[in-house]
């Protein structure tokens, strides 16, 4: 049997298919087993920041497993260790605690536990097209009915107000709330930019209230949108939720809280969190990230690609929008066509929702690279 035949016939069908297999990486590119070349302007949904296949964090994890994969939290450990401070060195101040855990589901189930369990309240509040994971409590705190239709009743305590609407927010915040979890910029749900004003009005709202808030970088973090977090100088959280793009491509997510945030002993914990073969892979990865300066890089590329596509004399495009190297092309028509037509022509892009083609390519893309993306969308969207 084919590779198609073989994941058609024995995976359970979650995944809506691209028809292309891809068996390679490096840098931007990606190959499928024809040996065709694609630049990636998907990252995987953000995780491949670094690009692939990098041998700086290929012997990191080769080096970690050899010496120790596993290590459970109730023993220490000297490269978890080091990736605590390093998290915590990177990450706005005020965020002092940092838990280790697999992906951003999970990061955001135990910030949502975090917060019921340190506030002693019961209610969550979420924004309208907000994405937090698939998970059962990521899942109520995410908003497309398309996704939790099919699984009700949510965890209860949820509720969802408008994006980008301080007014709404304020009507539905109370004494119950435990905490607010928003995006900085809504991935899945259209590349959509929160307003800085909004953000300042939702923090001192929380302080007023008592309420916590949670930051869910879990697509935005590691420099994609031009700062290593989308949340910096925009505003402060209390709980910050990390992962994709953490490690490198080795699965890892991260909860990085205000040191009073106060979580019973054994509240939450999770036997791969924090592993060292991830720890040493998210290090290496960070290396990489900071000396090449891949968020300043991001704010550039991002802008080149930005300008390029709005210069575009297009009747089908509605808004080109995003920050750094995450950039929504919102059309007046369905993007999946588009998004095929792309791939036809050696560029993988996403969707974010029906009418959003949604870019985010690796930052270590050269500017030979975007221009080629640039060329190949003004020929499929013109
Ligand atoms: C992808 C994503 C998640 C879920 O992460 P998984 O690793 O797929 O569980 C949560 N929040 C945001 C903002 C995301 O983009």
């Amino acid at each position: 049997m084919s590779v198609r035949e073989l994941e058609d016939r024995f995976e359970v069908e979650v995944y809506p298919r691209r028809d292309i297999v891809i068996v390679r990486g490096e840098g931007a590119l990606l190959y499928d087993e024809d040996g065709n070349e694609y630049i990636d302007c998907a990252s995987n949904v953000g995780v491949s920041n670094i690009g692939h296949a990098n041998p700086e964090v290929a012997r990191a994890v080769h080096d970690q497993y050899l010496r120790l994969a596993s290590c459970y939290g109730i023993f220490y450990n000297d490269v978890r260790a080091e990736l605590s401070r390093r998290v915590v060195d990177i990450t706005p101040k005020g965020l002092d605690r940092v838990f280790l855990c697999n992906s951003g589901s999970e990061a955001v189930e135990a910030a949502i536990k975090f917060a019921r369990g340190s506030t002693g309240r019961k209610k969550i509040i979420a924004a309208m097209r907000g994405f937090h994971g698939k998970t059962m409590g990521a899942l109520s705190a995410t908003w497309d009915p398309k996704y939790t239709g099919p699984f009700e009743p949510m965890v209860p305590g949820f509720s969802h107000v408008p994006f980008n609407n301080i007014e709404m927010l304020k009507k539905t915040i109370g004494n119950d709330t435990a905490a607010v979890i928003l995006e900085i910029v809504q991935g899945e749900g259209g590349v959509r930019v929160g307003d800085p004003a909004y953000f300042s009005g939702v923090r001192s709202i929380c302080d007023e209230m008592g309420v916590l808030l949670i930051i869910d970088e879990v697509q935005t973090g590691f420099g994609r949108t031009g700062r290593m977090f989308a949340c910096e100088g925009v505003v402060r959280p209390d709980i910050l939720c990390l992962a994709k793009a953490m490690a490198g491509g080795v699965p890892m997510g991260a909860v990085v809280c205000a040191e009073d945030i106060d979580v019973p002993l054994k509240g939450h914990t999770s036997t791969f969190g924090g592993n060292p073969l991830a720890c040493a892979a998210a290090l290496a990865t960070l290396d990489v990230i900071e000396r090449e300066d891949l968020a300043s890089a991001a704010a550039v590329k991002g802008e080149r690609l930005k300008t390029g596509i709005r210069s575009f004399e297009s009747p089908s495009i509605k808004e080109v929008r995003g920050a750094g190297l995450m950039i929504g092309i919102e059309l007046k028509q369905n993007a999946g066509p588009y998004v095929k037509r792309l791939m036809e022509n050696g560029i993988i892009a996403l969707l974010a929702g029906k009418r959003v083609i949604r870019l985010l390519p690796p930052l270590v893309i050269s500017e030979e690279q975007i221009d080629e993306v640039i060329r190949v969308l003004r020929e499929v969207l013109e």
